[in-house]
């Protein structure tokens, strides 16, 4: 189990050597063809910001040589804001007043419906974390529901146990994305202070499950914002160096998401800047060439435009954080803020002007 690895670690001893990370071990680094990961504590490290156009070259060519000229495309499909947890930086936070909502089957088939027609064969399910509401049953259903309609069905639900997972991987469930939100387990404890998530030990150990369970892919990452990112992205490069070694057939993709506005939302304790997004964006291609890189619409036009030759593979479109966004409910309460407003359409004539490929489906299971 990874908590066996990651107790063997010290917050403060890994924050102080990535900072005190050089030039030389930068250069070091860039050279290598196969990085370990102190190699990735000097690419995160402010000594490898000088370091940033010839990063970015080199992430550019790996992802070409493994990926192509493509970007694959996905939409959230948010099916609930009910949770019984209370995390500072969520706008469906159970101490936040709004009006709770789940999907009913019949406004799940119409929130499809618009899905379809915009093209989308890639979904990502997410909800609060409430047993009653959205537990595991109401989960297959939608599953069920949505399984002759897409071919990639993702989540981002809360943690559940191994043959629960076992379960969803039966009905069609393709990946999960469980974010540690912060690698920092004292820190951990003041951003979930109510609920199953505030228990550290479990979300921790969620990959695992999710592994000997034999799910296709599992999403790793942090809320950038809550912690020190560098620290906090050496700890999930670890976990993934970890789970891919024990889990080798499983693909694993990485979010970079930054703290949003929402309601009730604190703000965020390291502002991390455009510049060192690109630099961490970068600083994981070069360590890993096979990972998934992921970028959501929390992100504005610019950013987003720009970052696509750089290392991502994987953008949502079009996306709502609120259930019913789409169809059914439309004014109800984000989630977060979305900053790239763009249609899908809008979004595919973007990528096609950078001269890359859109891609709406990459996978299908078999019957
Ligand atoms: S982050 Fe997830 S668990 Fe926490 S309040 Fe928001 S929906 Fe609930």
């Amino acid at each position: 189990m990874f908590q066996e690895l990651f107790d063997t670690y010290d917050w403060e001893e890994v924050k102080q050597s990535i900072y005190a990370k050089t030039a030389k071990d930068v250069q070091l680094a860039l050279q290598k063809n196969k990085r370990t990961l102190e190699d990735f504590k000097a690419l995160i490290s402010p000594a490898a910001l000088p370091f940033l156009e010839q990063m970015a070259r080199l992430s550019h060519r790996l992802t070409q040589k493994r990926f192509g000229k493509t970007i694959q495309l996905y939409i959230p499909l948010y099916l609930s804001n009910e949770c019984q947890n209370i995390c500072t930086y969520c706008g469906f936070s159970y101490d936040n007043k709004l009006t709770r909502k789940t999907l009913s089957s019949f406004e799940i088939m119409q929130e499809v419906e618009y899905l379809k027609q915009q093209g989308f064969e890639h979904v990502l399910l997410v909800t609060g974390e409430t047993n009653k509401t959205v537990g595991v049953d109401y989960i297959k259903k939608a599953i069920t529901l949505l399984k002759p309609h897409f071919a990639n069905i993702s989540m981002e639900v809360q943690p559940l146990e191994e043959n629960e997972y076992k379960e969803l991987v039966g009905a069609g469930l393709h990946a999960v994305l469980v974010y540690q939100e912060t690698y920092h387990k004292e820190d951990y404890k003041v951003h979930h202070t109510k609920g199953k998530k505030s228990n550290f030990d479990f979300r921790l150990a969620t990959p695992d499950r999710l592994g000997k369970a034999n799910i296709h892919k599992i999403g790793l990452g942090v809320l950038i914002g809550l912690e020190d990112w560098r620290t906090d992205n050496f700890f999930t490069a670890l976990h993934m160096s970890y789970l891919e070694k024990t889990y080798w057939q499983t693909k694993y993709s990485i979010s970079f998401p930054r703290l949003r506005p929402a309601e009730g939302l604190i703000e965020p304790k390291v502002v991390m800047n455009d510049k060192e997004l690109v630099q961490l964006i970068c600083a994981w291609r070069i360590f890993n060439e096979e990972a998934e890189l992921s970028m959501s619409t929390r992100e504005n036009e610019k950013f987003r435009d720009h970052i696509i030759q750089l290392g991502i593979t994987s953008m949502s479109a079009g996306s709502k954080t609120n259930p019913g966004g789409y169809v059914t409910n439309i004014e109800s309460l984000e989630q977060f803020e979305i900053d790239d407003a763009r249609s899908p359409s809008e979004i595919v004539q973007m990528i096609e002007r950078k001269g890359y490929k859109a891609v709406w489906k990459d996978w299908e299971a078999f019957a």
